[in-house]
């Protein structure tokens, strides 16, 4: 079992990461990146190239559950976690179930931090979702890890996006 201090790090490093978008012309602070659970080894990480691929569903998520897939030649992420600086959203959360995740781990909230950043489309939560799973065990899931460091990653995206004179979110 993975300790909550090591989550933590992880989270960091994705945070990290993320802020890498900031020096692009399309940034954001949508992270995520998956580590193999047995021996912690980083497999993939990215941050939502939405905007920059004209894709909806290039979320984070997304773009590192297919990098995770074609490192390791297969569609089951069996023995792996995914990390994620937001909350999945229904779209993410899906994937990571279809992908077989071991579990989720991540730092701010849809409805209560991203919602007010973007609108969401769905307010369907991770956890109803894995209700419905199939597969057993389902995916654990460790919510709000550096929620505050992640929140800062929306302030910051809108500072960046202030200063190089690009559109802020619909509702800032
Ligand atoms: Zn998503």
């Amino acid at each position: 079992m993975t300790s909550h201090d090591t989550h933590a790090s992880r989270l960091r490093a994705l945070v990290e990461f993320t802020t890498g978008s900031f020096d692009t012309s399309f940034p954001s602070p949508f992270g995520s990146s998956i580590h193999e659970a047995a021996t912690g080894r980083l497999v993939a990480m990215a941050y939502d190239t939405v905007m920059r691929d004209c894709d909806v569903t290039n979320h984070a998520e997304v773009s590192s559950i297919r990098l995770a897939n074609r490192a390791l030649g297969r569609l089951s992420l069996r023995g792996h976690v995914l990390y994620s600086t937001c909350e999945p959203c229904p779209m993410c959360m899906s994937a990571c179930i279809w992908a077989e995740l071991d579990g989720v781990v991540f730092g701010a909230s849809t409805m209560e931090d991203a919602d007010a950043y973007w609108p969401q489309a769905s307010t369907a939560t991770p956890d109803e979702l894995l209700l419905r799973a199939r597969f057993e065990p389902k995916a654990f899931l460790v919510p709000h890890v550096e929620r505050g460091l992640c929140q800062d990653l929306f302030r910051r995206c809108d500072e960046v996006r202030r200063a190089k004179g690009l559109d802020l979110p619909p509702r800032r």
